[in-house]
């Protein structure tokens, strides 16, 4: 048993390369993976050495809308038509939320304010979904 200088795990020498390894394959691997995420995302986006890590470091490792953690890396998001970085987004945030938004503030804005001030109850009053239709929704949500 070897302890793992990175993740800090006691681990079975065969996950260690060599008899003067500090770092379990494991912890190898994801270096490996993240440097080359590192390239490609500097590649694509334009970003120069180490931009990405100032930008994640910046945002304190959350997505810049929903400020969710994510175990996974963040987007690097861009504006599409003029091709400027515009920050770090989840996933969700910059595939869903900004698509659905088709980019505009002011759709995100109104969305808001629609949530704050729902438009059916200031005219109807308040009027509740069936169980069945509360399911159906969060079902959806989990997918
Ligand atoms: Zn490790
Ligand atoms: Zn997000």
């Amino acid at each position: 048993m070897r302890r793992c200088k990175r993740c800090e795990k006691n681990r079975s020498d065969r996950f260690f390369t060599g008899p003067r390894g500090k770092i379990c394959t494991t912890c190898q691997k994801q270096a490996r993976s993240e440097a080359h995420h590192r390239r490609r995302v500097g590649k694509t986006y334009g970003l120069e050495a180490g931009e990405y890590d100032t930008l994640f470091a910046a945002q304190e490792g959350k997505c810049a809308i929903c400020l969710g953690t994510r175990r996974q890396r963040l987007s690097v998001d861009h504006d599409h038509r003029d091709g400027v970085v515009r920050g770090l987004l989840c996933r969700m945030c910059n595939g869903r939320l900004l698509t659905a938004a088709r980019d505009r503030p002011e759709v995100l804005r109104a969305a808001a304010d629609y949530l704050e001030r729902p438009p059916a109850i200031e005219v109807i009053g308040h009027r509740y979904a069936s169980e069945e239709a509360n399911n159906n929704g969060r079902q959806r949500k989990k997918r």
